[in-house]
């Protein structure tokens, strides 16, 4: 990628063509941070953005230990030897390229690893969680391309990363232990308002009835919260990743979802606000950017931020003066 530019054409027909390494190379390049190549996948996504759209997107989110590399390898193995080509991506603006992300990672997901039905990617290195999730919906349209029909978006919740892969995906799953009374405790705030389903992972064993349990609380939590959708009550059931128990039922209902909110053109509606949102996400990472550009300036708006912190600036002041850094 660094030694010779990329043709647009070339890398479109590529993905068109479900080559994987061709699709490897343009995640590459939406991913690197040198101006050149960020102008290039701009042209890249424009290209390919009439072949997108196609994949049923669907995230997925979890405390650490909770099962989700291991459901995902069996969900996603699932749907593989169903007929559907499975693309998994995450969002972890914590991980780094060299200290190795620990979603999206090969060795986790081995059946899905080997599989030829099957992509996976790990998290764009570490970086704000607004950079982290434009590289990855930029990558989620290039699988669209290439022919994977099922995007699977991993993340932890950290910060606001699972409100972040919501405002991406048709579907959101959040994946839960099953505790021993405590299933409310560690649960952030919020997780279940965006929720599409919940699902209480290691119903197997002596963990079923403890997880049956931990499923009626959710029930319970859930039935007092205002659903999202008019067309959608959250369901809540129990899996087991490990013995691929319930990943049928898991499919089916997020096949209904889809079905149901298709009906009422609140499918298609989600998408659209998701892309309008999207962009104005884009322009705030856009103005952040250009704010920061030089150590100088990022030092000068520190500054002005701590001066606006103990009440020597007044916010109205100060927006004036980061107006004037970027020329307006
Ligand atoms: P992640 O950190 O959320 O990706 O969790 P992992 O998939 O790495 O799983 C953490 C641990 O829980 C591993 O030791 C898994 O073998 C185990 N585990 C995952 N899913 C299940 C399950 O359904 N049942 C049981 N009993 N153990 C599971």
């Amino acid at each position: 990628l660094a030694r010779r530019l990329p043709d647009i054409a070339e890398l479109a027909a590529g993905i068109r063509r479900g080559e994987r390494a061709v699709l490897a190379r343009a995640i590459t390049l939406v991913e690197s941070k040198k101006p050149e190549h960020r102008a290039l996948a701009r042209q890249l996504i424009q290209e390919i953005l009439p072949d997108s759209g196609g994949a049923h997107r669907i995230g997925i989110t979890g405390v650490p230990g909770v099962g989700k590399s291991t459901t995902i390898d069996t969900f996603g193995s699932n749907l593989t030897a169903m007929g559907h080509k499975v693309a998994v991506l995450a969002v972890d603006p914590s991980s780094t390229r060299t200290g190795g992300s620990i979603l999206g990672d090969k060795t986790r997901m081995a059946q899905l690893a080997i599989d030829r039905n099957a992509f996976i990617r790990p998290s764009p290195s570490a970086g704000t969680l607004g950079g982290v999730a434009a590289k990855t919906r930029e990558t989620m349209l290039l699988c669209e391309a290439a022919g994977f029909d099922v995007i699977l978006v991993e993340t932890v919740g950290i910060g606001q990363s699972e409100t972040t892969v919501a405002d991406m995906v048709d579907f959101f799953l959040v994946l839960m232990l099953p505790g021993a009374g405590d299933e409310l405790q560690g649960i952030k705030k919020g997780v279940l308002e965006i929720a599409d389903m919940i699902a209480v992972n290691k119903a197997d064993g002596e963990g079923a009835l403890r997880a049956s349990s931990a499923a009626s609380n959710y029930r319970a939590a859930l039935h007092i919260l205002t659903p999202r959708q008019m067309e959608w009550s959250p369901p809540v059931i129990t899996i087991s990743g490990l013995a691929n128990e319930g990943l049928d039922t898991l499919w089916q209902q997020i096949r209904l979802h889809r079905d149901k909110l298709s009906a009422t053109g609140a499918f298609q509606a989600r998408r659209s606000e998701q892309q309008v949102a999207w962009m104005w996400d884009l322009v705030k990472l856009r103005l952040n950017e250009a704010l920061t550009a030089t150590p100088a300036r990022a030092n000068q708006l520190q500054a002005l931020e701590n001066s606006v912190r103990h009440g020597d600036t007044a916010a109205s002041v100060a927006v004036e003066e980061i107006a004037a850094l970027l020329g307006l």
